[in-house]
């Protein structure tokens, strides 16, 4: 046997013990790591893939940093990306709110992660590009620097002793942009804190179809969560089942007599469900794992009605602007969600 030949048989054994550890690896690291590692988008068709908590995201788009009617917040976690449709669709909002709801621009929470899946901390869905939060604060009158945009306090609306609103948090514009959002066809659901859907029942008056989107949950006291619809034709995304009828605005009792009271002394504590493995999410999310990164910026093409057409990814990041404090806000104080399947 030649040294040649030798040498070459050590290679094809090294690569296949390489292969067999990646396989290993993926299989035994949670998916959470394996996302939540990636930094950039894959290539490929933008499409959202499996479940809102179930999936991943293929052809992100990121959201650029500023926009006339809005900014990006928590820069550093690095999760404001989205299916181009939900980028499109959230600057329209945030354009929308401006307009018909009073709001100088909105303040755009985590969407998802690069390619999307389940991420290390923080939420169970968000996994298919067609999640995001807003917070509940105005936009203000000048450009947050980064730090400020991972560190400005954003107040809860719910007063932490009664579970119910804080009144002197309320505005009528909350309403109304909650409601504007609602109103966009795309908008599967939004998920707000039970007090605050309560409050939204009250002000409603006689047009009260758009709360039947508007569902309660656990955290959501200072932000909302805007959930887009599967495209139309898109065959990798599961859709969720339909809100059913009625505003829901008769279903709130439970919230407030059970879920929101303080559990027992006795009570079990609560465990956070096992990590996700590759094998519970599509098959189609490995290769989108697998995918290089994304190179050129992909612009987007269907951004109907987006002032301006959604920036690319990799848009350049905004240019210095002087630090200056970080508003007083009182932060307020709602413990962690307790994160549900879909939540
Ligand atoms: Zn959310």
């Amino acid at each position: 046997m030649g040294q040649t030949a030798g040498r070459g048989r050590m290679a094809a054994l090294a690569a296949a013990l390489l292969l067999v550890g990646t396989g290993a690896t993926l299989a035994q690291t949670p998916a959470k790591e394996l996302f939540g590692a990636k930094t950039r988008p894959s290539d490929g068709a933008p499409a959202a893939i499996g479940f809102y908590s179930h999936g991943c995201l293929q052809g992100a788009m990121q959201m650029p940093a500023d926009g006339p009617t809005w900014q990006v917040m928590k820069p550093s976690r690095n999760r404001a990306f989205a299916h181009p449709a939900m980028i499109s669709l959230l600057q329209r909002i945030s354009r929308d709110a401006a307009r018909q709801a009073n709001w100088r621009g909105l303040l755009f929470g985590d969407m998802a992660q690069p390619r999307g899946g389940p991420m290390r901390d923080g939420h169970a869905s968000h996994q298919i590009g067609l999640d995001a939060d807003i917070y509940l604060t105005e936009m203000p009158n000048r450009r947050l620097s980064n730090a400020e945009r991972d560190s400005m306090p954003l107040p809860s609306l719910i007063d932490p002793k009664t579970t119910h609103l804080n009144e002197r948090r309320w505005r009528p514009e909350i309403a109304a942009l909650i409601k504007t959002a609602a109103n966009e066809p795309e908008v599967e659901r939004l998920f707000v804190h039970p007090g605050i859907k309560e409050k939204l029942c009250k002000v409603a008056g006689r047009d009260r179809a758009w709360l039947n989107k508007v569902r309660p949950m656990f955290g959501h006291d200072y932000h909302f969560h805007v959930r887009m619809k599967c495209l139309p034709g898109s065959k990798t995304c599961e859709p969720q089942e339909s809100t059913g009828k009625g505003d829901g605005c008769d279903k709130l009792d439970w919230w407030f007599d059970v879920a929101l009271k303080p559990p027992p002394p006795n009570a079990k504590p609560y465990k956070k469900p096992p990590p996700l493995f590759m094998t519970a999410l599509p098959k189609a999310c490995a290769a989108v794992l697998a995918e290089p990164d994304a190179q050129a910026p992909a612009i987007a093409s269907a951004t109907r009605a987006a002032t301006p057409p959604a920036a690319a990814y990799a848009a350049p990041e905004p240019t210095a602007v002087a630090p200056a404090p970080a508003p007083a806000a009182p932060s307020g104080g709602m413990p962690m969600p307790r994160f549900r399947s879909g939540g």
